[in-house]
């Protein structure tokens, strides 16, 4: 049965903002990392880009703001690229119910982290990315893939946020040095941390993520161009493991409430895929208690409420 009602996206967004604005400022500014802190925690910005091309935005959607762990999902995706179902040796695909930072599992599985979007996960990833390639030229590569699928020039790294991030990541530190302990990763510590700080400090705007994660949306191509980035089975793939644990250990309330692939930073960010139908990115930096943005993740009820688009049913 199809919809003749085409959706007012546009409509859609302004009224999620507009039901939203005397709640920002709501959450926890992350301040682990001391240039995050410094975000001013009103800000929201949100973008729809359609697998057709419309670009909808509302609020700050043009502003750069740390991507943090949103760019687990490209790592990822170069990783795949460079070594294929090889990768699964070193990281597992099960949601991990347990914080972002967590170091008990780690040792229980013997140096394999539960998922690639966990940090401990994430850090093995980067050390895959690393295959062959200096720091320096693997950050190039991740910042070329971002500018590449952005189709956007003006992508950067913001180095005081890696910095402040390599001053104070005590913990990402012992993540990355239990494993190496376990003969888990192939490079020095200081080089996958390096290279795991710059491609979290990537600064980018709503609409530059949206248009970022479209392929994921668009069974792996570019649809304008038509260029394939993924294959349609790895699109998937990749959207399964957003949905099950691009959350961390709230995954299950966001594909409860949310029903669509999505991947969270502490930055306040959060890319959701709707496959076939938009790539959305939504910022608010206050995070609820898994460290997930929480006006972000209510915006996204939102809109998935008003567009049907959950991957569960409408
Ligand atoms: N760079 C952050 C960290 O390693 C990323 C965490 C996140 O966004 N959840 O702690």
């Amino acid at each position: 049965m199809s919809d003749p009602t085409p959706l007012d996206l546009q409509a859609i967004l302004d009224d999620i903002y507009r039901d939203l604005t005397p709640r920002l400022g709501e959450g926890k500014v992350a301040d682990y990392i001391p240039q995050l802190a410094r975000v001013n925690p009103r800000r929201f910005g949100m973008a729809v880009v359609t697998v057709d091309g419309a670009v909808h935005m509302v609020g700050d959607a043009e502003v750069p703001f740390s991507i943090q762990s949103i760019s687990k999902v490209f790592t990822l995706t170069l990783a795949l690229g460079k070594h294929g179902e090889n990768i699964w040796k070193r990281v597992g695909r099960e949601p991990s119910g347990s914080a972002f930072n967590s170091i008990v599992q780690l040792e229980h599985e013997h140096g394999i982290p539960r998922n690639p979007f966990i940090n401990a996960g994430a850090i093995a990833i980067t050390d895959l990315v690393l295959a062959g390639h200096t720091p320096k030229e693997a950050i190039g590569e991740i910042v070329r893939f971002m500018r590449y699928l952005a189709d956007e020039d003006d992508i950067l790294i913001d180095n005081e946020v890696a910095r402040s991030e390599a001053a104070t990541g005590y913990r990402n530190f012992a993540l990355a040095n239990f494993m190496r302990s376990f003969g888990k990763l192939d490079h020095p510590v200081e080089h996958v941390l390096g290279v795991y700080f710059h491609q979290c400090a990537l600064a980018m705007s709503c609409r530059q993520l949206a248009k970022a994660g479209l392929f994921l949306a668009a069974s792996g191509k570019v649809p304008l161009s038509g260029h394939s980035v993924v294959s349609r089975q790895r699109a998937r793939r990749i959207n399964a493991l957003m949905l099950t644990c691009g959350h961390y250990d709230g995954s299950g309330e966001f594909a409860y409430k949310v029903g669509l692939p999505g991947k969270s930073g502490v930055g306040g960010g959060i890319l959701v895929a709707a496959p076939g139908k938009a790539s959305v990115a939504v910022w608010s930096p206050g995070l609820n208690h898994n460290g997930n943005s929480l006006l972000g993740s209510l915006a996204l009820e939102m809109l998935a409420n008003r567009t049907g688009w959950s991957v569960f049913g409408a």
